[in-house]
């Protein structure tokens, strides 16, 4: 594959270009792109009209650039002109081309992914778009359900003024429209591929959680407005220099395992920020930070696995955030590597679309790159991109060593309140529980009677001693009066476990349960059901054992103190009775 760029200077110059590629490259496959400056849209309609007339069987297709990247440089308000030249006849190329809108976008997809799947040559799809403020993730998630292997990259068009929306693409298969997509689908044999994308901005503190968002406008991140997260952490000013500030310290949102970026370009009134493009609730998000010298490094780090593939021509699909990030300046930096891998060539975007694994993403400040190679590759092209640059052993900036740092720290923060958080837990559960049976202390159990009975709420109690306690400690010893506590215990948890009740321990061998939304009979006969039960479980030292119990309900407006004075009286007459019974408050004397 041959990469030739061509600049239009005018129609004449340009029809003796373009008919010398013709000639040289005859019986071979051509694939054309346009990217150019909205402003010159007519000189490019020229330029496609003499295209078509020269070379009427070159595939072509382009869209309106915020600048474009000629070897590997950024150039502004040109008519450039990519000429991929492919050798092999195998190679086949096959354009598609739609109105889309918020409206049409389900039928685009529809009749694309049909006709996708009626081609099973398809290796990759480059795509031009307009996104204006349509939000992508339908789109995307659309489009994700393409086979798997086949790649897919493109850019939105843009205008050279940020500010402005009229955009367009276009390609052999009809006009330019303000508001469509161009696919253009590749594949064959001898075609091979290479995309990734870079952004290299870092993660910065702590992960939030987005807690409301409607496509591009983000309202709340952790539960706050997202303008006052934004401001306390990084104190930027709701002023005319917003966006600027933020773009060195965008928001990476966590979709489909991967982090994409996201610019606040505008503060509402209302705290919410508009970004550059769809957010999604339910997400997380971190802020992330740009330095030139870690970003710098990303992307060497890419450029030297895309020298490993020996492109014959890679593609730049570059955003028109970082173009400002960077100022025009030095913007080549992050382009400029690449050229020493192969003929690099591209445009400045709205946004860039990638697929990773199963998922198409839209990112924002990110660079997409595409390595375009026909046949097997030859020499890695590494020893010439190491010649030129490297940032392996740089000193490190200050601002990648503080946020290292912020990250650091905030990471063992993190971990020291874990601890502090489990051991709050556990005094808390301590506070609040019997050490010997695992049910609720005394304490806990009588705040919980109070309570009810401060709220006025409707509750029984069952009070329960067990008999004959003291024999058993004297003749099995306190070890197996121990087990027998527990043993109780357990039957207690086991018959509560559907109702709504608090068990607790009175005292030595004393118990109690508040039974909630419950009158005397509910609670004498849960309290027939646990003697039953204890009853019946020999224990291996001290064989069977009973409890006595007594059941009393609290009345309008009583006290807890009352309630449980008359329970202890129910619990008294039980035993007097000759215990292993549960006796009732109206069994009680008048
Ligand atoms: P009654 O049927 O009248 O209730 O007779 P009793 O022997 O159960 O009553 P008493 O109050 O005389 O004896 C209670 C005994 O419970 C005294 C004490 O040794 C024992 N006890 C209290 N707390 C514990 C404990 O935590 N572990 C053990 N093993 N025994 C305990
Ligand atoms: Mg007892
Ligand atoms: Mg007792």
């Amino acid at each position: 594959m041959k990469q030739i760029q061509l600049i239009f200077q005018d129609a004449d110059t340009f029809r003796q270009e373009i008919a010398a590629v013709r000639d040289k490259y005859q019986g071979n496959t051509a694939m054309i792109q346009f990217f150019y400056d909205k402003a010159r849209q007519e000189e490019t309609e020229q330029a496609v009209a003499i295209l078509k007339e020269e070379y009427p069987q070159a595939h072509y297709f382009g869209c309106a650039s915020n600048a474009n990247i000629e070897n590997g440089m950024i150039a502004e308000g040109s008519v450039l002109v990519v000429c991929n030249i492919f050798e092999s006849a195998d190679v086949q190329i096959e354009i598609f081309q739609y109105v889309l809108t918020d409206e049409t976008q389900k039928e685009v997809c529809d009749d694309f992914l049909a006709r996708v799947a009626e081609r099973p040559w398809v290796k990759g799809i480059e795509l031009l778009i307009t996104i204006r403020d349509m939000s992508t993730t339908y789109f995307c998630d659309r489009l994700s359900e393409m086979d798997e292997h086949i790649q897919i990259f493109g850019g939105s068009s843009f205008n050279k003024n940020l500010d402005r929306n009229d955009v367009g693409v276009f390609s052999e298969k009809g006009d330019f429209l303000d508001a469509g997509v161009v696919f253009v689908l590749i594949g064959g044999e001898k075609l091979h591929l290479w995309t990734s994308y870079i952004t290299g901005w870092k993660p910065l503190g702590q992960k939030m959680l987005i807690t409301r968002a409607e496509a591009n406008r983000l309202y709340e991140l952790g539960g706050e407005p997202a303008y006052d997260t934004y401001y306390r952490y990084l104190q930027i000013d709701n002023d005319e220099f917003f966006y600027h500030n933020t773009l060195e310290f965008p928001i990476f949102y966590e979709r489909n395992g991967i982090n994409i970026l996201r610019v606040p370009s505008k503060c509402m009134d209302d705290g919410s920020l508009i970004m550059t493009s769809d957010m999604m609730t339910g997400s997380m998000a971190q802020i992330s930070y740009g330095d030139p010298q870690t970003i710098l490094k990303s992307i060497f780090h890419e450029a030297e696995k895309l020298a490993d593939f020996v492109p014959d021509g890679i593609l730049i699909f570059d955003c028109a955030s970082r173009r400002s990030f960077w100022g025009n300046e030095d913007i080549n930096r992050e382009s400029l590597p690449f050229q020493t891998i192969a003929d690099t060539t591209g445009f400045y975007t709205a946004g860039e679309f990638h697929r990773m694994g199963k998922s198409l993403n839209q990112h924002n400040v990110t660079l997409v790159i595409v390595g375009l190679r026909e046949d097997e590759a030859g020499d890695s092209n590494k020893s010439k991109l190491l010649k030129k640059y490297h940032y392996n052993n740089e000193h490190v900036s200050m601002v990648r060593r503080l946020a290292n740092f912020i990250d650091v720290a905030s990471r063992e923060l993190d971990e020291i309140n874990q601890k502090l958080e489990a051991v709050n837990q556990k005094l808390m559960k301590m506070a609040v529980t019997d050490e010997l049976t695992g049910i609720f202390n005394r304490r806990e159990i009588q705040h919980r009677i109070a309570e009810a009975a401060e709220n006025q709420e409707k509750f029984a109690l069952i009070m329960m001693d067990l008999d004959n306690f003291k024999k058993v400690n004297d003749t099995f010893g306190h070890d197996e009066g121990d087990n027998v506590l527990k043993g109780f215990a357990n039957v207690l948890k086991s018959v509560t476990e559907q109702e709504e009740a608090s068990v607790g321990r009175w005292g030595g061998e004393e118990f109690m349960i508040m039974l909630k939304h419950a009158g005397v009979p509910e609670a004498a006969a849960l309290s027939e059901k646990i003697r039953k039960e204890f009853s019946e479980i020999k224990f291996a030292a001290s064989g069977v054992h009973t409890v006595s119990c007594g059941a009393a309900a609290v009345r309008e407006k009583e006290s807890a103190d009352s309630v449980c004075i008359r329970a202890d009286h129910v619990l008294y007459l039980a035993k007097h009775q000759g215990r292993n019974r549960t006796c009732t408050e109206d069994q009680l004397p008048e």
